[in-house]
């Protein structure tokens, strides 16, 4: 049991959610199945010896909460779970989940543990929860923590995709909970004990397509109902009242926020890794950061997660593969819809507006203007990715590069000026190839009556300067395990800005070295966490 309550940090929660929802009647951290609830009640349990190792301004900020903590202790102390925040009443949610395509039964927050809902002092409520804070019922066979190095990444990356512009969770603080964790990380049998943390995320909700596929499931549509009116009145009340039509119209909206959440990732080369139905947000925001990545070479085949052999989750699947989860959602959704072509129609809208929201990205991406013929841009884009396959191009690099190319330029030199985005020098039939594609692209460039400068700044809106490459969060790791925290500062406060082209983090904005091309962490990962 935590030892107290904490009177050094508040927080103010609304007891809203767990008025509204049914709670198991067990309190345990038994594992087990949860029927007929949404969630069961459940203490952390505490660490050795926390330690506050990070803590993010721009997230404290959301909450009301000091740009630094008033004391580390405290903070080390509430954000791990060893005391407890007044009006706190901790529980963990039940949700089940299609992993790799197959129906997986209950999972649920086996690690997480919701503090409570908060309300922030402009008036919204945000979910604030430790990751990492001990078993639950829903902990399976496993041991309800976090390593650091899983942690950090997931705290890193939240804030990062924050100032991308991506709707994401959020994280506020990161505390190291003075105790191993054991991990067998390339699942070889060679086990290790590693240090082990806590993280803090903040979101509006952490609702997951899974949450109503276990209740349809299960064929409990009484409650199906009420956690999707609930979902409705409190994160949805533009739609209105809850009725059959407004669940059609919120599972339209779910879509639609789908489609731009996935446009997105690929604009920025951001591959979630984990694409299962209890790891997609009914808000649509990007949630549960496990074995992600980025593209330094553009290759729509990569995947960093070792244990996705088939590349079911990889870059270029994942418009898709949000498709066919957002389908189980609808199959989830029927019992109460009871509209299968209303149902489809509105996935057939998904992939529609997909398709117009990555257009008008790749539009910005390359300086086009955004109203030409769709289909000759998206020529042009495809042939552009042909040629990134005929040489390792580095996918941020390459566009921001291009942002500095007039339409002037003659094609060799601007080709020369593209030289440091590959990773070997291009083929004689790669530099053609390319040389054609700019020749194309200049051409276009050429109708448009936007000024180079307006196109550049566009253009360096929409692509990134510099992105938490996975190497960079390796390096950081490595470092925090050693106990120095400085790389991880020096990154958290690089991604704060990351459209603008800072001297100050030049050393973060370069290519993947060679060492990072194969290292474990680097390019590839495991679920291990
Ligand atoms: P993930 O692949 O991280 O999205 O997790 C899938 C399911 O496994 C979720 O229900 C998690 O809560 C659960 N899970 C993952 N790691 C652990 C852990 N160390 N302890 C308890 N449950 C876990
Ligand atoms: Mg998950």
């Amino acid at each position: 049991m935590p030892a107290a309550r904490s009177p050094e940090i508040t927080l103010d929660f609304d007891p809203a959610f767990l008025d509204a929802l049914p709670a198991d009647p067990l309190t345990t951290a038994q594992p087990r199945q949860v029927e007929g609830a949404t969630h069961s009640f459940c203490m952390p349990t505490p660490v050795a010896a926390p330690r506050l190792l990070s803590w993010s301004a721009d997230c404290a900020a959301l909450l009301g909460l000091p740009a630094q903590p008033d004391t580390a202790r405290a903070a080390a102390a509430v954000f791990s779970g060893n005391a407890l925040l007044s009006g706190s009443q901790p529980y963990a949610t039940c949700y089940g989940g299609h992993q790799f395509g197959q129906w997986a039964g209950q999972l649920g927050d086996g690690r997480a543990l919701m503090l409570g809902t908060a309300i922030a002092p402009d008036g919204r409520r945000f979910e604030v929860q430790l990751k990492g804070a001990g078993l639950t019922p829903y902990s399976r066979h496993a041991d309800g923590r976090a390593v650091l190095r899983s942690s950090i990444r997931e705290y890193l990356c939240s804030e990062a995709m924050h100032h991308l512009g991506i709707p994401t969770t959020r994280a506020l603080c990161l505390v190291a909970s003075g105790e191993d964790v054991v991990r067998d990380m390339f699942y070889d049998g060679r086990a290790r004990a590693e240090p082990g943390a806590i993280v803090t995320r903040v979101a509006e909700s952490f609702l997951r397509i899974g949450h109503l596929e276990i209740l349809a499931a299960r064929g409990d549509i009484t409650l199906l109902q009420r956690l999707l009116d609930h979902c409705i009145v409190r994160h949805f009340p533009q739609l209105g009242a809850p009725s059959r039509e407004v669940y059609l119209a919120w599972f339209g909206e779910v879509c639609r926020r789908t489609a731009e959440l996935i446009a997105h990732w690929l604009r920025v080369g951001f591959v979630h890794g984990v694409m299962n139905t209890d790891n997609l947000s009914l808000l649509g925001l990007t949630i549960d950061y496990g074995p992600y990545g980025w593209l330094d070479n553009f290759d729509p085949h990569f995947t960093p997660n070792t244990t996705d052999r088939g590349g079911r989750y990889a870059y270029g699947q994942q418009a898709r593969i949000a498709g066919w989860n957002l389908a189980c959602l609808a199959n989830a959704l029927m019992p109460l819809v009871d509209n299968r072509q209303a149902l489809e129609d509105a996935l057939d809208g998904y992939a529609a507006h997909f398709e117009t929201t990555y257009l008008a990205m790749l539009r910005d991406k390359l300086g086009l203007p955004p109203t030409g013929d769709a289909q000759s841009d998206f020529g042009l884009v495809s042939t552009l990715f042909d040629c990134f396959g005929k040489a390792e191009t580095d996918m941020t690099l390459f566009y921001r590069t291009l942002a500095s190319i007039s339409p002037e330029m003659p094609p060799d030199l601007a080709l020369e000026s593209l030289d440091a985005t590959f990773y070997y020098p291009p083929t004689a039939t790669a530099r053609e190839a390319f040389a054609h594609w700019l020749t194309d692209w200049q051409a276009r460039l050429r109708l448009s009556a936007e000024s180079q400068g307006e196109r550049t700044t566009r253009m360096n809106a929409t692509n990134p300067w510099l992105i938490p490459r996975n190497w960079l969060a390796q390096q950081a790791i490595q470092a925090a395990e050693a106990g120095d925290l400085a790389p991880l500062e020096h990154l958290m406060s690089a991604i704060r800005d990351p459209y603008t082209e800072q001297i100050a983090y030049s050393d973060l904005a370069g290519r993947r070295p060679d060492w990072a091309r194969f290292q474990p962490g680097c390019g590839s990962l495991s679920c291990s966490s």
